[in-house]
């Protein structure tokens, strides 16, 4: 489905963009919260993102995705971005 595409396509442009921001190697997790409108469960949400990340810096991320069932909410239609746990190439790491 094309809306759902554009959904996460947009998600990972703005984690692209955060990855570049904040000059971060991958993205290590995303938390992410779908809408009770947005059409899809968390395994539907995992395909699209999976499919849409293959060759970012979110190639590898966990997934953590928390469901609404809220159909009032203003973001209801929306996935949004929680949180992104990035590493970063800084030499203390693992
Ligand atoms: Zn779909």
């Amino acid at each position: 489905m094309m809306h759902e595409t554009a959904l996460v396509r947009n998600l990972i442009h703005r984690v692209e963009k955060l990855c570049a921001d904040e000059e971060a190697e991958r993205v290590v997790e995303v938390a992410v919260w779908l809408g009770a409108l947005c059409h899809m469960s968390p395994e539907h949400f995992t395909d699209h993102f999976r499919q849409e990340a293959a060759g970012t810096c979110a190639d590898q991320a966990h997934l953590r995705i928390e469901t609404s069932d809220d159909i009032n909410h203003p973001n209801a239609q929306d996935v949004l971005l929680q949180s992104l746990e990035l590493e970063t190439e800084d030499g203390s790491g693992p």
